[in-house]
């Protein structure tokens, strides 16, 4: 089962595709930042339960949160046999992503006394290629910044030897970023470890380069753009209703 622990609502960036960054609150209060003990006290509301996937976000950008890595280090110092969650995974702008935080996540990946597949993949939202592609759909100029830390990430992970997590690597195809998915492709795959391409939900023990259907109110011309844009890199488009995370 998968256990959402959003850390915040607040976001760092206004992707166009996300309601999140056209409201100011996303829960019917203002924004705000979980505190450390109802992380403690929630991570240990999960003893006892089977196959926790824990993912601490759910609406917002969980880097955000200014003890990210504190919260994260005391989740896996207290999951030893895997007594609170069987998995994990992390979903990222990568904006916030300096080297030491990309060494926690390295650090609790490869912690002993837990499954090793248990920190199981980071997905990392990017959708665009060029600096101006990324301003106009990311809503703000951090391009160069974001790829910086992911291509250290993957770095740092290939130097210490590491398969886990693996990295999913998104695009939402959408209007304004249709014109350089195969740009994005051939930037990310050569830098990934033996990954997929795939229009789908990627594996979860496989690097992926991810195309992703763009959900929105014209779904049957958001359904066409992806397509167009999975033939274009070779790839056969999705048919069914995209699934949850
Ligand atoms: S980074 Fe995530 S939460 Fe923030 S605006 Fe983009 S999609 Fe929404």
């Amino acid at each position: 089962m998968n256990v959402n622990l959003e850390l915040t609502d607040h976001c760092n960036i206004a992707c166009r595709m996300c309601s999140q960054s056209l409201r100011d609150e996303a829960h019917g209060a203002p924004h705000r930042f979980m505190d450390f003990d109802t992380w403690r006290r929630a991570l240990d509301g999960l003893r006892g339960l089977r196959d926790v996937t824990l993912c601490p976000h759910w609406l917002g950008e969980p880097t955000l949160h200014p003890e990210f890595d504190r919260f994260v280090r005391h989740a896996f110092e207290h999951n030893a046999n895997n007594v609170l969650f069987r998995h994990f995974k992390v979903h990222t702008n990568a904006v916030l992503l300096p080297p030491e935080r990309v060494e926690t996540l390295l650090d609790v990946a490869s912690a002993h006394g837990l499954l090793p597949d248990t920190f199981l993949a980071v997905h990392f939202s990017i959708d665009a290629f060029a600096r101006d592609t990324y301003t106009l759909v990311k809503g703000a100029d951090r391009r160069e910044v974001v790829f910086r830390n992911l291509e250290r990430f993957l770095s740092r992970r290939a130097e210490r030897g590491l398969r886990r997590p693996v990295v999913h690597v998104a695009y939402v195809v959408q209007d304004g970023n249709t014109g350089e998915v195969a740009a994005f492709v051939e930037h990310w795959r050569p830098r990934l470890a033996r990954p997929v391409l795939t229009a789908d939900w990627p594996p979860m023990d496989r690097d992926a380069v991810y195309l992703r259907r763009w959900n929105t109110g014209d779904q049957a011309r958001a359904d066409a753009i992806h397509a167009e844009a999975c033939r274009a890199v070779g790839l056969a488009p999705v048919s069914r209703p995209e699934g949850a995370f």
